[in-house]
């Protein structure tokens, strides 16, 4: 293959990373189960053992399967290098725990991923790590608290559910302003519709469950960026354990050859499910980036090349109209994922925001009354005319 670098993302999904490891003219690439590899040679297996040759030695560092995944994102998101995990929280988890040590401080958002916010709030506290949450939608108080000192400066644009967005170019130079090192959560829109590292962040993380996966059959998590960093978290994660099974990391795989045109097609039925439910008399509120009335259209037009298809929307009359509403719904499952090709709704008190109370849930801006909607690849025709029926009962 071609320098793969000059290629469009689209065949980077199908091209990219597999030639090397293609086995005996088979044009798929393999699972490789084996736990370990073997060397008959002692020097060829003490140089790839110390990292002098390339290589596979045992399973839980790395594997065939699994280096065709990183390549294929690494590649896509455009890092220098990239190492996965076993899920998109262990990604994470690994990548704070490898790169802070006692005394750091974090500065973060409020509206983080719900597990991402635990370890902020929780978990690195009691390593003492000191973890700043400020308002998401208040960047130059975000600057302020990054220029009072800054490790890490940890982002995530679009959120989970309210569809808040971040100002990437300013936050990543005002992170860099104090030599904090900075992390992107790119779950949400994709290297397909965004790219933090283009805009100076260090290291992209990615839930790999979500939309690279696209089919809800695996769960993954990645980690790309400067390799001086992506070694080290790399190292961690070999320690830590929380290895992506060779399985799943064929079906991500799989999955990621279709991104395109999987997020080309949801991100049309988002936009025209947004319109609708604006229009629509029984919901009060539509968060949607793509929308010119998201307070935040313009920003998200100048950093995305295309707003995704997560969009979440209140209903009038709280929680009992979303549970009236809910079970009415013909092609949605009712589940805690998203990014699936079928569409998936949740109101965030059961999925992305089970952790809190409804107090503050209300204090993130998260009205009771909220449904996340991840818009699936149905026509969306169907799509509308299931809304319309199940708000027409409710
Ligand atoms: C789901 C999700 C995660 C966590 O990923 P898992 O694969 O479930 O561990 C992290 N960040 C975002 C934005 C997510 O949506």
């Amino acid at each position: 293959m071609s320098d793969l670098s000059e290629l469009d993302a689209a065949s980077v999904t199908v091209w990219g990373g597999e030639e090397r490891y293609l086995l005996d003219r088979a044009t798929q690439v393999p699972v490789v189960h084996s736990v370990a590899f073997g060397y008959p040679d002692f020097e060829e297996w003490y140089d790839v053992a110390t990292g002098v040759a390339e290589g596979h030695i045992y399973g839980r560092n790395t594997n065939p399967t699994v280096a065709v995944f990183e390549e294929k994102i690494r590649l896509l998101e455009g890092g220098e290098a990239a190492t996965s995990a076993s899920t998109g929280m262990a990604a994470i988890s690994n990548t704070l725990h490898a790169l802070l040590r006692p005394g750091n401080r974090v500065v973060s958002v409020k509206d983080t991923y719900g597990g991402t916010s635990l370890l902020f709030t929780d978990f690195l506290p009691s390593f003492g790590i000191t973890c700043d949450l400020i308002d998401t939608t208040d960047t130059p108080a975000i600057e302020r608290a990054v220029s009072e000192g800054c490790d890490l400066l940890y982002l995530e644009t679009p959120t989970n559910p309210t569809l808040k967005v971040l100002d990437l170019r300013r936050l990543i130079a005002a992170g860099h302003g104090v030599n904090a090192t900075v992390v992107v959560d790119n779950t949400f829109a994709t290297p397909m519709n965004q790219l933090p590292l283009a805009l100076g962040a260090d290291l992209v993380v990615h839930s790999a469950t979500k939309f690279l996966g696209g089919h809800a059959d695996a769960l993954g998590g990645v980690v790309v960026g400067r390799s001086d960093l992506v070694k080290k978290v790399y190292q961690y994660r070999e320690i830590n354990g929380a290895t992506l099974d060779p399985m799943a990391a064929y079906l991500l795989l799989r999955g990621m050859k279709t991104l395109q045109i999987r997020l080309e097609r949801q991100a049309e039925n988002a936009m025209a499910i947004a319109t609708f439910l604006e229009a629509h008399p029984k919901v009060t509120r539509v968060n949607y980036p793509g929308l010119a009335s998201h307070p935040q259209h313009e920003l998200a037009a100048s950093q995305m090349t295309g707003f995704g298809s997560m969009l979440s929307f209140a209903i009038d009359g709280g929680l009992e109209a979303v549970k009236g509403f809910l079970p009415h719904l013909k092609l949605a499952h009712r589940a805690a994922n998203l990014g699936a090709v079928e569409t998936t709704v949740g109101p965030p008190a059961t999925t992305s925001h089970v952790e809190c109370t409804p107090q503050e849930r209300a204090a993130l801006g998260i009205p009771e009354g909220l449904v996340r909607y991840s818009a699936g690849i149905e026509h969306v025709d169907d799509l509308l005319a299931d809304l319309a029926h199940a708000l027409e009962v409710v």
